[in-house]
């Protein structure tokens, strides 16, 4: 008998873990409390492929799934029939401004081969139409006169041509979906996990007294269920292997279960906005191809091409904007505020000069999962048998193939024995070489020292 794991949420991270889980031979169900995949912050997200991050696993991390994105239609072996997101390569431009970017990203980056060219202020007006290519900072909110102040310092940019964003991240999400029923996955929808209680399995103390055989079909589970997962509708599911994809409600889940009281790192849920501003001459360059995506955080923003000659903006968290923290994602108000488009708009306008801003206000509200270092949490629990792939602080979605194949590969491990906090299990990078540690990504660890916003 297939090891039973149950995986809850059916976002990107939820669908791509059920699908490499499903691969290595688990019967998986996945369970979700809406009425569909990717209905939650995947749903929102603005899928931005980019490298710039503060560790060096995660820039290596970013740089792997990139390729795998590339090679999506074989990584989810999906015939010509199947539609399949598309990785739209558009370069992605950092505009520089002092602290923003690493002192290792330049090092990181030549020692992975990800190809990056220093952009002065000429080379943005050449791939940007209608760009201004003064430098401004710091981030000031529009009604501050600070706002229309003049610089004459020119901006400069690190540029990365392979950036870029998945031009469907809800096709994508379904990409995974797909895949996984193709290895006997099921998805049960409207199914809302509200107990998780684990049996025989108690609770971590080193020794693993239930580790599953594997016998030539995959892992079994000799030691029967551990977990039985209690459903809204009174349904009972039992399985030896949980794993917590919950997006921002993961903390939710994590109290449910019992677990996180050995976190390093906590986790709160961020309401976000996302606009979309008519922008036809500023977004196709003159060859008819879509512009770079820009983080402009001297002015607060990240900024991309989006379908329908729209640029899409969204924050990057800028001291003078007052986030909003949820106690509960469920709080969150799904309607774009006036206000807060007026203020994305305007900094986008103060960037590119040919925008135009409607009345209207247009856009997507998300929340973000965020950890107390911007990094996610890729591990165990404290309790055997639960595992989490949560704290995606709004920047994980570029990564959500590897995240299933590494999620895949540690809980494999873990199962079979393996002292996960002791001695981290390492995952090869099939595309770009070397390993991934993935004790970077241990609930356990101190707060990394990272940007301490949406860049990680
Ligand atoms: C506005 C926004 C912009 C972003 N932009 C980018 C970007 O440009 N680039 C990038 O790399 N990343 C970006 N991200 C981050 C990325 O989108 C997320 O990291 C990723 O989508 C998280 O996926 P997930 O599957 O973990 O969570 P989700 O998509 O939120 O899925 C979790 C699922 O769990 C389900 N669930 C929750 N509780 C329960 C329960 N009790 N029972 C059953 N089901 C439950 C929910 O219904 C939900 O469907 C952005 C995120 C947001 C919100």
């Amino acid at each position: 008998m297939s090891a039973k794991a149950i995986v809850i949420g059916s976002g990107v991270m939820g669908a791509s873990i059920a699908y490499s889980l499903a691969k290595r031979g688990y019967s998986v169900t996945v369970v979700d409390k809406k009425s569909g995949p990717a209905q939650g912050s995947t749903g929102a997200t603005s899928a931005i492929i980019r490298f710039t991050y503060s560790l060096r696993d995660s820039i290596a991390l970013a740089w792997e799934a990139k390729h795998v994105w590339e090679n999506l239609r074989e990584h989810v072996g999906a015939d010509d029939s199947e539609p399949v997101a598309d990785f739209i390569r558009t370069g992605m431009a950092v505009i520089e401004i002092p602290g923003l970017i690493p002192a290792n990203v330049r090092s990181d980056f030549t020692e992975l081969a990800i190809p990056f060219a220093e952009w002065d202020a000429a080379d943005l007006a050449r791939e940007l139409p209608g760009v201004d290519t003064a430098n401004h900072y710091p981030p000031v909110r529009p009604d501050d006169p600070a706002f229309l102040d003049e610089c004459e310092e020119p901006a400069t940019a690190l540029y990365t041509p392979d950036g870029g964003y998945i031009s469907d991240p809800v096709l994508a999400t379904e990409n995974f979906v797909r895949a996984a029923k193709r290895h006997g996955a099921t998805f049960s929808y409207n199914s809302q996990v509200i107990g998780l209680h684990s049996s025989a399995r108690a609770s971590h103390d080193g020794s693993h007294p239930d580790e599953l055989p594997t016998d030539q079909n995959g892992p079994t589970d000799a030691a029967g269920a551990a977990w039985t997962v209690e459903l809204a509708d009174g349904r009972i599911l039992e399985a030896a292997v949980v794993v917590n994809a919950a997006g921002p409600w993961s903390a939710k889940l994590n109290e449910l279960a019992g677990v996180g009281s050995d976190h390093g790192v906590s986790l709160t849920p961020l309401r976000q906005e996302v606009h979309t501003l008519p922008a036809e001459s500023t977004v196709v360059r003159a060859d008819g191809t879509p512009i770079p995506a820009v983080l402009d955080a001297g002015i607060g923003t990240y900024m991309r091409a989006e379908v329908g000659h729209q640029l899409l903006v969204g924050g990057s968290e800028p001291e003078c904007d007052e986030l909003e923290w949820l106690e509960d994602p469920d709080d969150a108000s799904m309607s774009v505020r006036p206000v807060q488009f007026e203020t994305q708009a305007l900094r986008a306008a103060k960037r590119f000069t040919d925008i135009a801003i409607p009345n209207r206000a247009r856009g997507v509200v998300g929340v973000y999962d965020v950890s107390s270092d911007w990094t996610p949490i890729y591990d165990r629990s404290d309790a055997d048998g639960f595992y989490q792939a949560v704290g995606t602080s709004g920047n994980q979605f570029k990564n959500a193939p590897m995240v299933g194949e590494l999620m895949a590969a540690l809980i494999d491990a873990v199962e079979h024995g393996h002292d996960h906090d002791a001695d981290p299990v390492r995952v090869r990078l099939e595309h770009t070489g070397g390993e991934l540690n993935l004790g970077t990504f241990s609930r356990l660890r101190t707060p990394a020292g990272t940007s301490g916003n949406v860049m990680g």
